[in-house]
């Protein structure tokens, strides 16, 4: 336990994306944050920016799509950050 609790924030905290790290969308429109590893897409790759993955808000397989971050809204930023699939796959 440490003496410096800062208690609950309601906005989730925006962490760099990692080197791998991108911003999706799923074909039902959740935002989230996974790991988009350019190995295992070598044969994949005519799929461009669409892969088909889970959606771990959704929970189902979708169509997925890369999205770039400069084109999304403050709070689809803030979707983002609360929507990261870590390590799921
Ligand atoms: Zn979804």
């Amino acid at each position: 336990m440490t003496s410096d609790d800062r208690g609950a924030d309601a906005t989730p905290e925006w962490t760099p994306l990692g080197r791998y790290e991108r911003i999706v969308r799923c074909s039902q429109g959740h935002i989230y944050r996974t790991n988009w590893w350019p190995l295992g897409s070598f044969k994949a790759v005519r799929l461009g920016a669409t892969r088909i993955q889970r959606c771990p808000v959704c929970r189902r397989w979708r169509m997925t799509r890369c999205v770039d971050r400069a084109s999304l809204t403050p709070s689809e930023l803030a979707e983002a950050a609360a929507n990261h699939d870590s390590g799921i796959w």
